[in-house]
């Protein structure tokens, strides 16, 4: 599952798991390039692969491999069972995750990591509302672990999700408190939110709270005039 990034170690570690096994299928969970870059060199280096995911069809140009299209609710023949695609936008618009109901355990690629939050790009297609539908869909599953794309188990995903859940509407809700109070630019709203944040780190936290803002635009609860932002 995920292509990587297509380097050398990466494509001689798929090989060395493989153990002379071969590689038929690679399902990518969504078209960011630690994700999906590494699908031509991994169609260079085995023999006749398919790459499998749901569409994103400006993105997926850049990669030039035969893409089969997956959709919500597909099937996915895996061994002897059957793993489900779950459509599960938000951190991108074609990100799924696929589901093995027999363990209840979800390959969650970048829905949720286990020791930090997940960044919603407002200004790459991340989508803060659909991203909060997604996280309700998968805690509707009752998953009993999640395998994330990057960093550990996920071991007890019910309790991660809902965690995900509150957090985000804290986030939301102190947005909403600090725009009731003043109108404020998003530099302003990031650097009173996040304070002291390393520089280096402050455009991510900005463009994760305008995927806020542009919720709450969308909701009702905020407006904006030119840059700056204030309840609505
Ligand atoms: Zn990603």
């Amino acid at each position: 599952m995920d292509a990587g990034t297509g380097t050398p170690a990466h494509v001689e570690g798929v090989a060395a798991a493989l153990d002379g096994a071969s590689l038929t299928r690679v399902v990518v969970t969504h078209n960011h390039s630690d994700h999906a870059s590494g699908a031509p060199h991994l169609a260079g280096r085995f023999s006749t692969p398919s790459f499998a995911k749901m569409p994103w069809p400006e993105k997926d140009a850049r990669y030039a491999v035969a893409w089969q299209e997956l959709g919500d609710g597909d099937g996915i023949a895996a061994g002897d069972t059957t793993l489900r695609v779950v459509h599960t936008p938000g951190h991108a618009p074609d990100h799924i995750c696929l589901w093995h109901e027999e363990t209840r355990t979800l390959f969650s690629g970048d829905l949720a990591l286990a020791h930090t939050t997940v960044v919603i790009p407002a200004s790459a297609h991340g989508d803060m509302a659909a991203y909060l539908d997604s996280l309700e869909r998968v805690l509707a599953l009752n998953p009993s672990q999640m395998l994330p794309a990057h960093g550990p188990v996920i071991e007890e995903p019910v309790m991660l999700l809902r965690a995900y859940l509150r957090h985000r509407r804290a986030r939301e809700f102190e947005i909403l408190q600090r725009l009731g109070r003043e109108a404020a630019t998003l530099a302003a709203l990031t650097a009173a939110i996040y304070p002291g944040l390393p520089e280096a780190l402050l455009p991510s936290a900005a463009d994760g709270l305008l995927a806020h803002l542009i919720k709450l635009e969308r909701d009702g609860r905020a407006r904006r005039d030119e840059d700056v932002w204030m309840a609505g």
